[in-house]
């Protein structure tokens, strides 16, 4: 299979090509990919730009009825789809066909709100004046995702784009071409009028940055590392370009000494390292109170003791590869980091073994300090930290010591002290008796601090970003 970029309606090759890789089987690649240039790049939104009037002005039902078409196929595709995101990007069947199934989901949501978009009508402060406050697209929106996602994290962008009038250029990561390539080809079918979708493969420095740049670019979301969000926050501040960012981060599970131990242990094996650890909101502080920490240890211990590292499509595997050889490099980089800064090596730390050559890494707990590296940065591996805290004050000053704030967690019986920790972490989602992982559809996705930037996306929050308002005055 050659996956293709999609630009104003027409498939296009590509003037290079790329190895689609199997994580589980580097002698077996998924197929190859064809990158597309700078120059089609701009092509590509030149034809979401001579899109956007007419689509911003459709009906809303055709929006819906569209949106909702895409929906049901990714559903009733979810088996086959799922098998490509396990082959492609390594998590396990199980956990693809989920993720397909929620892509499906996403778009049917956003084909209603497409019927939904708001506005109000007050008085004016003007006799015989009426005030209208509406909602209108924003025209061209640049979509730069990662590859943890591959089938979800570009639905719930590219869905509501659509559904609120926009027109679209997406720039998947550059491993999971056949993903976006799926989800183009289903959307090049619906009956969207040429260039309001439009897909490009390529790299981020060639392809996002020609897209960046692009002065008929009206918004851009993206979902990435922080480096990168970084960058980008500071071209679109120079050029006024509304963005929305989604980035790393480090998010605390506090297990209180008072917590159902069954419970922590599901929590923390699930939330640190299922999707091999490759979720923003994966558990990768566990804070553990002293009158539990013993027994929590011993416990996760002996549970990843029973945790299968291998092939995604082998139903009894839990846990796949790493997505590719620079994340394997980066995680093996801070087990390294591990040791160095003093951390005791509780479980794994090693590379796994299987039929074949793949990313395989297996689940590694460390002890460490507050100081350590790896209690600090994102890793997005397979590779969690524990840290021994006094009491609830000293865990929860623990879990907000942090320059991210996406998601926190807390495993306890106390009403006191799960009311407390809702109110007081400093995270933009906050899990009680939950993983930190793992996170429904329909309502808003995003965090604080360093994780995340602009308004909040999925559910109807989603209109934030994807619109913007209009005040209108009008006397008779
Ligand atoms: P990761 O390290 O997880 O791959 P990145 O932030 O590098 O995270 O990648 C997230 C997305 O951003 C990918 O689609 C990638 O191609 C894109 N990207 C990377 N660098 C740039 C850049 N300089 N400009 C625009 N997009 C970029």
């Amino acid at each position: 299979m050659r996956f293709q970029s999609y630009i104003n309606g027409q498939w296009v090759v590509g003037s290079s090509e790329g190895v689609d890789e199997n994580p589980s089987d580097l002698a077996a690649p998924v197929g190859a990919y064809g990158i597309v240039d700078a120059a089609l790049t701009s092509q590509a939104v030149d034809a979401a730009a001579a899109a956007a009037p007419a689509w911003g002005l459709s009906n809303p039902q055709q929006r819906a009825d569209i949106l909702d078409a895409i929906g049901s196929e990714i559903i009733a595709r979810r088996d086959e789809l799922g098998r490509l995101l396990a082959l492609e990007e390594g998590k396990t069947l199980g956990e693809s066909i989920g993720e397909a199934t929620r892509a499906g989901q996403i778009f049917k949501f956003f084909a209603g709100e497409a019927l939904r978009i708001p506005g109000e009508r007050l008085a004016s402060t003007r006799p015989g004046v009426d005030v209208e406050i509406t909602r209108e697209p924003v025209g061209v929106v640049g979509i730069i995702a990662p590859w943890n996602f591959p089938l979800a994290i570009p639905a719930w962008k590219i869905a509501p784009a659509l559904a609120y009038g926009n027109t679209v250029v997406f720039k998947p990561a550059e491993i999971v071409p056949g993903c976006a390539w799926a989800i183009a080809e289903i959307i090049s079918r619906a009956g969207l009028p040429e260039g309001v979708f439009n897909m490009v493969l390529g790299a981020g420095r060639v392809v996002g940055q020609a897209l960046v740049e692009h002065p008929k670019l009206d918004a851009l979301t993206f979902t990435g590392s922080v480096g990168t969000g970084t960058a980008l926050h500071r071209q679109a501040a120079a050029r006024g370009l509304k963005i929305q960012m989604e980035m790393g981060g480090k998010n605390p599970l506090v297990v209180l000494a008072d917590a159902d131990l069954d419970k922590a242990v599901e929590c923390a094996v699930n939330g640190a390292f299922f999707s091999t650890g490759q979720r923003c909101t994966a558990s990768s502080r566990l804070i553990v109170e002293d009158g539990i920490h013993d027994a929590f240890v011993k416990r996760v211990q002996e549970r990843l003791a029973q945790i299968k590292v291998g092939n995604p499509l082998d139903a009894s595997v839990h846990i796949g590869p790493v997505a590719s050889k620079a994340q394997l490099d980066t995680d093996l980089a801070y087990i390294r980091a591990g040791h160095e800064d003093g951390g005791q090596l509780l479980f794994g730390g090693e590379q796994v073994q299987c039929a074949t050559e793949g990313h395989f890494l297996a689940p590694t707990l460390f002890a460490v300090e507050a100081d350590h590296r790896i209690a600090r940065e994102e890793i997005f591996g397979p590779v969690a930290a524990v840290l021994r805290a006094r009491d609830y004050e000293h865990a929860l000053a623990l879990a907000n010591d942090t320059e991210f704030g996406l998601c926190g967690g807390i495993v306890t019986t106390s009403l006191k002290y799960a009311t407390h920790f809702k109110r007081s972490a400093q995270v933009g989602m906050v899990m009680v008796n939950l993983p930190t992982a793992g996170v429904d559809p329909h309502v808003p996705f995003g965090g604080r601090k360093g994780s995340s930037y602009g308004p909040r996306e999925q559910g109807r929050y989603a209109v934030e970003f994807y619109t913007t308002v209009k005040t209108a005055y009008t006397a008779a």
